[in-house]
């Protein structure tokens, strides 16, 4: 089937927080088409989340697992463009009856069923005699399915009948996967500091993240030059909110009380309760090694401290980074976060 396109597979749909319930629930379905509970499975999230990827998917695992099943991928826009033609040449029955022999039937972004009213009538007859028939329904929505405006509510109402999942944009271990995925199926290689620079900035959506990748592959050949974070940081200039800056006390500050969820204005007080005064040392290190500010400046970022203060916690630090692991890696990760905030 031409529909379904078999470069979309679970195996290289990178599994994250962000998209579990939905991958999971996907597999269960391709593993059992119509058993479950998740019939429809609905699967909703904004654009180039992996909506299509992931229902591509299961309708290619579908087909591995049960070859005589009949499955059928269709985007809701030629849905309604059939349904059209058939309308007006007075076929509508027939149109009707193909989609009432299909065992799993996948229909993406129901979103623009809107205002197709007698679109919407013909999917009615077909979804209930699916589901009737034990046959499996899969739809993707660009918004959960309460929020469909335009929609029959008899047809929400069924959608409510089996599983809602959504995909959140993956988080930045997941966007960092995803990106060396992409690059090992494509047989390409990049400094690791370059896909950390791309995960870390581009973070609206998946098509986006594999947009920049693209970017910077093609100017990289254009130039015949290696791909470094030079490189990166300047095909990458359009894509990028914030360009290269210098890092203050105050993100520093920011960026340890959001870490240690401490409140900012502990953090500057003379509290002495021990998790507050570690996150303030970490603090006056971490200013110490990222900002070009004197420790007399640094000191005075916190309530007027003075710089032995500073001289002192900064040991502090080091030492309990030679003793506590788990301090340690504390301290790496936001090391990390500040070094790519200062990107
Ligand atoms: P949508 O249909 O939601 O707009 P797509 O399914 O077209 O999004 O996904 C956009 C791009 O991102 C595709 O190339 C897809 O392969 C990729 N993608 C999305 N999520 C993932 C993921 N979790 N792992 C790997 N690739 C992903
Ligand atoms: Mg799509």
């Amino acid at each position: 089937d031409p529909q379904l396109n078999p470069i979309y597979t679970f195996e290289n749909f990178i599994e994250g927080d962000s998209n579990r319930v939905a991958r999971r629930a996907g597999k269960t379905v391709a593993e059992k088409p119509g058993a479950s509970s998740f019939n429809p499975l609905v699967i909703y999230g904004s654009v180039g989340l992996g909506k299509t990827h992931l229902a591509q998917s299961i309708g290619n695992d579908t087909k591995r697992l049960h070859p005589n099943k009949v499955v059928l991928y269709v985007s809701s826009e030629k849905f309604i463009n059939q349904f059209q033609d058939h309308s007006r040449n007075n076929a509508i029955n027939d149109f009707i009856h193909f989609y009432q022999l299909i065992d799993v039937l996948i229909i993406d972004d129901v979103q623009f069923f809107n205002r197709a009213e007698k679109s919407q009538d013909a999917f009615f007859a077909i979804f209930n005699h699916l589901h009737q028939s034990g046959k499996q329904l899969i739809l993707t929505s660009d918004k959960p399915p309460k929020d469909l405006e335009g929609v029959q509510e008899r047809l929400l109402s069924r959608f409510r009948w089996g599983l809602s999942a959504d995909l959140q944009v993956p988080d930045y271990e997941t966007r960092i996967e995803i990106l060396e995925r992409k690059m090992k199926n494509d047989g390409l290689e990049m400094p690791k500091e370059v896909v950390k620079y791309l995960a870390y900035n581009i973070n609206s959506n998946v098509r986006e993240l594999e947009g920049a990748l693209i970017s910077l592959l093609a100017q990289s050949s254009l130039n015949k030059r290696e791909i470094d974070l030079d490189l990166a940081k300047r095909v990458l200039r359009n894509f990028v909110k914030t360009s290269s800056k210098e890092i203050t006390i105050e993100t520093i500050q920011k960026m340890v009380c959001e870490y240690f969820d401490v409140p900012y204005d502990k953090l500057l007080q003379k509290t002495r309760k021990r998790e507050i005064v570690q996150a303030r040392q970490i603090t006056m290190y971490l200013a110490k090694a990222f900002t070009k500010n004197s420790l007399k400046t640094i000191g005075e970022h916190f309530g007027g401290r003075d710089h032995t203060t500073v001289i002192h916690s900064c040991q502090t630090v080091k030492d309990l980074m030679d003793t506590d692991s788990t301090f340690r890696e504390s301290v790496m990760e936001l090391q990390q976060k500040v070094q790519l905030a200062a990107m």
